[in-house]
């Protein structure tokens, strides 16, 4: 099975972040093509809204000269796209929504597999051990 190709740095349609800067193209190589395609606007625009066009600038640069993320100044780019995504599915909760979904989930299975295996045997009598 073939893999899939790498995301391009050179595209013909501006990517989300330079078409919001009034770009009809991305200059050669640009950074964020690859995490904002132009298909993914409203990723951009969350992430914008998330962190500011300096600072995503700014982590975009940092990975570029591979600078590790460090949590606090530094995050890397596949955080603030995982972050910006989240809000796209839930403009309200974000990644707080996909964090209790899971929890949610997870709360499912626990008691799922709590009504399917053999019960204590902690009965209230003692054991004949
Ligand atoms: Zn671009």
């Amino acid at each position: 099975m073939a893999s899939p190709s790498p995301p391009t740095t050179t595209t013909q349609q501006a990517c989300a972040a330079c078409a919001h800067q009034g770009a009809s193209s991305c200059p050669p190589n640009c950074g964020l093509a690859p995490y904002f395609p132009a298909d993914k606007p409203k990723r951009f625009w969350y992430a914008r809204l998330m962190f500011g066009m300096e600072r995503i600038l700014g982590f975009s640069e940092a990975e570029k000269q591979g600078i590790r993320p460090n949590g606090s100044t530094v995050i890397s780019m596949a955080a603030v796209v995982y972050l910006a995504d989240a809000r796209v599915e839930d403009p309200i909760l974000g990644a707080y929504g996909r964090i209790r979904k899971l929890q949610q989930q997870l709360d499912r299975l626990k008691a799922e597999r709590a009504r399917h295996s053999p019960a204590p045997s902690g009965n209230g009598k003692p054991s004949p051990s």
